[in-house]
């Protein structure tokens, strides 16, 4: 959730990349790649399942803003 932040809110895809790049093998996106639909319902209602979907867009070279 954090390189979401900083990819959207910081408008710095590099800096969520490179986040993204550290975080341990099968603990990162490629764990969300088996997944047809994100599952996890948080609590305080941050929106995972959109991050999730917004970070795997900008993995594949979309950019999340204009
Ligand atoms: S965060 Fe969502 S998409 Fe990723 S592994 Fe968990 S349930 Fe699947």
């Amino acid at each position: 959730m954090r390189s979401h932040m900083y990819a959207v809110q910081y408008r710095n895809s590099d800096m969520a990349r490179t986040l993204l790049a550290g975080i341990p093998a099968g603990h990162g996106l490629e764990a969300c790649g088996s997944c047809d639909a994100c599952s996890v319902s948080c609590p305080n209602s941050v929106q995972v399942a959109r991050k999730i979907a917004d970070l795997k867009a900008l993995t594949s070279g979309t950019a999340l803003y204009a």
